[in-house]
């Protein structure tokens, strides 16, 4: 794909979406990881519910410790795969009590080491409450970005490499952001809608499989 097509997509993503933030209800980096390692097989607007209920009395590593594992679970029972979630908040907050003086840290490998905080993980919350430029591939951003031809990857690190490379740094978060809005409103998993896609002329997937009338 040329420098000059990259470059119309994204101008037209951005004509589409805007200035896109993140659909999690955060005020600190540490209620955004909590809220991220929630979303995990679950909906923003799920989690944006459970969350504004935890993180009236829980928003610190201290106080879901003092509420413990069964308050937790009882809290965010409502998430989908609640048990594993609680365990690994439990467990992420104890590491950052001992390990970063209760602070999430800002650096992807450390981040990384803390449970159930996966590489797209890491990046939401890089990019979302650190402004580190950083493009987290969720399910949207690699079919998507796999069917535009912005990237041609079997899995998420070949692709969020692919779109590092072909999407100027300072597009990155908010590139992230209309990948993920193009893949709900128009790129679907199941019936991509191309005919009403302004992208189809210059997407790979569009261009191969949808002819205007
Ligand atoms: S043209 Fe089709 S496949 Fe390409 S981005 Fe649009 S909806 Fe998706």
């Amino acid at each position: 794909m040329t420098k000059k097509n990259i470059e119309q997509i994204l101008a037209t993503l951005k004509s589409l979406y805007g200035q896109e933030k993140c659909g999690l209800d955060f005020n600190t980096p540490f209620e955004l990881l909590i809220a991220t390692i929630l979303s995990a097989q679950c909906t923003d607007v799920r989690v944006n519910i459970v969350t504004s209920d935890l993180f009236q009395n829980y928003n610190t590593p201290e106080s879901i410790l003092r509420l413990g594992e069964a308050g937790l679970l009882a809290k965010i029972k409502t998430c989908g795969l609640a048990n594993t979630k609680a365990k690994n908040i439990i467990l992420t907050c104890h590491r950052l009590l001992s390990e970063y003086n209760g602070v999430v840290p800002k650096q992807m490998e450390e981040l990384m080491t803390l449970p159930g905080v996966g590489r797209k993980t890491a990046n939401v919350v890089l990019s979302n409450a650190y402004d580190v430029p950083a493009i987290a591939v969720d399910t949207h951003v690699f079919r998507v970005s796999n069917r535009i031809g912005l990237a041609d990857g079997k899995t998420v690190l070949e692709v969020e490499k692919q779109l590092m490379k072909n999407i100027p740094k300072d597009q990155w978060s908010q590139a992230h952001h209309w990948l993920i809005w193009h893949g709900r409103k128009c790129c679907t998993a199941r019936n991509p809608n191309c005919g009403e896609c302004l992208l189809h002329n210059l997407c790979v997937f569009g261009k191969r499989n949808f002819k205007e009338a």
